[in-house]
């Protein structure tokens, strides 16, 4: 088979790629080595949408070019599937319960009002007012106007039915496992290859196993996130709360979900008792009556995470593209890493520089620390 671009992965971030490649009439191929799109790390995801990265840098300007482009791709990949990603903004919560949380979220509510975010602070008593289930520990929050969310699972069923809808392709049970660069591109599989004029790799935590085995340099590691589902009293909770490093938020039909650990445990994709365990104590912190109530489902899922901060996105060799290594942001981010690549790829020019998200400059840190330095 052959396409104008293959993109390898089809979780949120190859998806949206994809997805914004079609829109602009781009052929295009998603070769997924599962036998169903989105199950990895962008199906374990809470969905939040929490702009807080408001560097002046380049990671601060894709956060803020993902928010705002987020209205446009709910309303689009809903026009073109017919699925609802049911796509939030109901604005959230940062929540302290310790002095010290306390004192950082002074600073935070400071400096991210100064950058333009629409924070309001909260004492205890309005804190109740906002979100009675909350803990009564609860000692000061920030409220973020504009925090939003999606549903994992919608989201991505309805990108893959809006990219087939605009005549894209998505092939299942199709595992890459090297990339021919000669003129065009060759995306070769045990028993199959792709060709196409230029290649997306956006294959999440297992991005480093395909560079690899490409010569290609591209230091993502998988780090582990265990979550939680409760079937919780309708409207416990209106916005999504994040109680030190713990959130909990509620979905349309009142599952609420709890997230989520960070777990260096290599390519281990399944839950613990002892993450679920630490989950629970966390959700009964942040919302006491969670503590009475078992939840009805656990799982977990392997993030993609870079050497350093920044994502690996942009143009690695002639016609290699990456778009991986998103860790905790991957939804966040998705939006504006899918309209730089199709940008990249169809006009030859970013909005955005993407100099500081190539994985060369990472380099020096990956060896020194290989080296033991
Ligand atoms: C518990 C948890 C909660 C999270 N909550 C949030 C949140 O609230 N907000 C947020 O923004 N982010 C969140 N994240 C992070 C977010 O889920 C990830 O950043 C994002 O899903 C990464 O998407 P991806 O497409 O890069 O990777 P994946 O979703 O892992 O997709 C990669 C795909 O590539 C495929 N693949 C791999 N190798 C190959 C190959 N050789 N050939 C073909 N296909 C291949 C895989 O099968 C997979 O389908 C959370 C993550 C976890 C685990």
């Amino acid at each position: 088979m052959r396409a104008d671009v293959v993109i390898i992965g089809g979780g949120i971030i190859g998806l949206a790629c994809a997805y914004e490649l079609v829109r602009r009439d781009v052929d295009v191929i998603v070769a997924e080595r599962n036998a169903r799109v989105g199950r990895e790390a962008s199906w374990a995801s809470l969905g939040l949408l929490r702009q807080r990265v408001t560097s002046d840098d380049a990671y601060g300007r894709i956060a803020q070019y993902s928010a705002d482009a987020y209205p446009d791709l709910a309303a689009s990949v809903h026009e073109d599937s017919g699925i609802d990603p049911e796509y939030r903004r109901r604005g959230g919560l940062e929540v302290a319960v310790t002095d010290e949380k306390l004192a950082s979220l002074g600073r935070f509510a400071t400096f991210h009002g100064s950058r333009g975010l629409a924070v309001e602070w909260l004492e205890p008593r309005d804190i109740r007012a906002c979100e009675p289930a909350l803990s009564e520990a609860c000692l000061g929050a920030i409220l973020y106007a504009d925090d939003a969310y999606v549903r994992p699972p919608r989201m991505l069923r309805a990108l893959e039915a809006a990219i087939v809808a605009r005549g894209g392709r998505v092939v299942k049970g199709f595992a890459a496992s090297r990339i021919v660069r000669g003129r065009g591109v060759a995306v070769e599989s045990e028993g199959d290859t792709l060709y196409a004029r230029a290649v997306v790799i956006a294959a999440g935590a297992w991005s480093e196993l395909l560079g690899r085995g490409s010569g290609l340099f591209l230091p993502v590691r998988p780090v582990r996130g265990q979550a939680l589902m409760y079937d919780a009293p309708a409207e416990m909770l209106r916005r999504a709360c994040g109680v030190e490093k713990t959130y909990v938020a509620q979905r349309d039909d009142g599952v609420l979900l709890v997230g989520s650990t960070r777990e260096d445990v290599g390519f281990d994709s399944g839950t613990s008792a002892e993450g679920i365990a630490d989950l629970k104590r966390r959700a009964a912190i942040a919302c006491p009556a969670l503590g009475e109530m078992a939840p009805a489902r656990a799982w977990a899922g392997l993030r993609p995470a870079p050497a350093r901060r920044f994502p690996y996105i942009g143009e690695v060799e002639s016609n290699v593209w990456v778009a991986t290594g998103h860790h905790r942001y991957g939804y966040m981010l998705a939006p504006g890493t899918a309209r730089v690549v199709a940008d990249g790829i169809t006009a030859d020019e970013t909005p955005i520089p993407l100099d500081d998200f190539h994985p060369e400059r990472d380099r020096a840190r990956v060896e020194g620390d290989q080296s033991g330095s």
